[in-house]
């Protein structure tokens, strides 16, 4: 196939292959005739405007999505101010910071210099640390038997690494209610 040497505009190209007229070359189907690279150019498009013809249309949505967006919907502004509703993912948030704040503060992570720069930009969170921990310790000695001998432990040892494990106490609370309200578990 020889060179064009006037070769046609793509987007000409693309309105003779859609039955149209072209934008730039008026007389861009004459020489689409006479030349066989730009013929072929032409070709080439209709070949892709019928693959696109040929397309499926749109696929079928995600079955239950309406009922799942539906049960998404914004919360009411009673529901905002019913704090059950927001119980576990404060009680999940605010566990997984402070636990992650005490383990910052461990003595033996806190020798490295990053660590130092952690605990110094984690300063304010450590106050919520040490408050959860007292909360954690209350709900220990209210808790069973089993339990209080545990909260009894942590009193004496006292150290943040044992926080860090009381705090999973209630992260673990958190985390059961999460999942009981996952989808398809109800
Ligand atoms: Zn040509």
């Amino acid at each position: 196939m020889t060179e064009c040497r006037r070769p046609l505009d793509p987007i000409d190209a693309d309105a003779l292959a859609a039955g149209a007229e072209p934008v730039y070359a008026a007389d861009a189907a004459v020489h689409a005739a006479g030349c066989a690279a730009c013929g072929a150019r032409i070709r080439a498009a209709r070949g892709l405007l019928e693959a696109l013809d040929g397309l499926p249309g749109p696929v079928e949505g995600l079955s239950g999505l309406a009922d799942r967006v539906t049960r998404l919907r914004a919360f009411s502004s009673r529901e905002r101010r019913t704090y059950a509703l927001w119980n576990a993912p404060v009680l999940l948030t605010a566990g997984l910071a402070g636990a992650g704040t005490a383990l910052l503060t461990l003595p033996t992570l806190s020798a490295g210099e990053q660590v130092s720069v952690g605990v110094a930009a984690s300063a304010p969170l450590v106050a919520l640390v040490r408050s959860a921990a007292r909360w954690a310790l209350d709900f220990l000695t209210l808790a069973p038997r089993g339990l209080e001998a545990l909260s009894q432990g942590m009193r004496e040892e006292g150290t943040l690494g044992l926080v860090a494990l009381a705090l999973l106490v209630p992260v673990g609370l958190a985390l059961s209610r999460v999942l009981l309200r996952a989808p398809g578990r109800r």
